[in-house]
């Protein structure tokens, strides 16, 4: 048996392209048991479109409660997925910290003022080495930051297919010890499959460094799509339990829970 979760939906309450009610039809239809919606959240600028708007993070928390409330077949969960910025982490604690959710995810969509997943000319004329080891370092910020549960896509910086010339097995050990340091789990992100690089985040040849440091796991689509809930995770069962997995994490008030998993 295992407990499916996951915890990274986008509806339209940002960029995602369908309410949450259709969300969660889309979990039963895959067999989940629990789905939780994790909107994009960025404190620092203003109408993105891609963001939730922060007159409307009351209403989305309340609505998510209602589902919660009228839905018996599934166990639904609140979260935001939060852009994160170094020197910004007592605002953006102030701002998470009253609200009432079941978990937080961080995010590194930005480099300085650039997003590095909306545009293969952010790369242009990049030393792509030298933007990996900047990337690893401000997730690396983000996991020590206190904020987040969980990190999503951890190596979004591949996401073109630019690749880091020598061995990143180091970037990734840094990241698994980090990580198993400061309480915080680990997203597999099945999205990757569907951008150019065509690949999982992270890099699964990795996964096993996450699983010696003892980092738990949650399984995620970041589906904006109803039909991409739950997205390659039988796929990514098999990935775990060939590297050892036989846990998975689950999320509930801010409060991180293990559960065993048969894969
Ligand atoms: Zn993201
Ligand atoms: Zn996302």
């Amino acid at each position: 048996m295992i407990y499916k979760t996951d915890y990274h939906i986008h509806s339209n309450y940002s960029d995602g392209k369908a309410s949450p009610e259709e969300f969660v039809k889309a979990a039963l239809q895959a067999g989940l048991n629990e789905i939780g919606f994790s909107e994009h959240l960025n404190l620092f600028y203003n109408d993105l479109s891609w963001c939730i708007d922060h007159s409307r993070v009351n209403e989305y928390i309340k609505h998510i409660d209602l589902l919660k409330n009228s839905t018996d077949e599934i166990i639904v969960r609140t979260g935001f997925e939060v852009d994160y910025f170094i020197g910004r982490e007592i605002e953006t604690y102030n701002y998470l910290s009253p609200l009432k959710l079941d978990y937080i995810i961080g995010s590194v969509h930005y480099m300085g003022d650039s997003t590095v997943d909306n545009g293969r000319e952010f790369y242009n004329g990049k030393d792509i080495d030298r933007l990996y080891i900047d990337y690893f370092d401000i997730v690396c910020e983000a996991i020590s930051s206190g904020l987040f549960d969980f990190i999503a896509h951890l190596d979004l910086i591949k996401i073109f297919g630019f690749k880091y010339s020598r061995d990143p097995e180091p970037l990734y050990r840094h990241l698994a010890e980090k990580m198993a340091r400061h309480y915080v789990a680990l997203e597999i992100n099945t999205n990757g499959k569907n951008k150019p690089v065509g690949e999982y985040y992270p890099d699964i040849r990795f996964l096993h460094l996450f699983k010696e440091a003892g980092v738990p796991v949650c399984v995620n689509s970041d589906a904006h799509y109803p039909a991409r809930v739950g997205e390659n995770f039988d796929d990514v069962y098999k990935i775990l339990k060939a590297v050892g997995y036989n846990e998975m994490c689950t999320f509930r008030n801010r409060e991180r829970y293990i559960v065993p998993a048969e894969f």
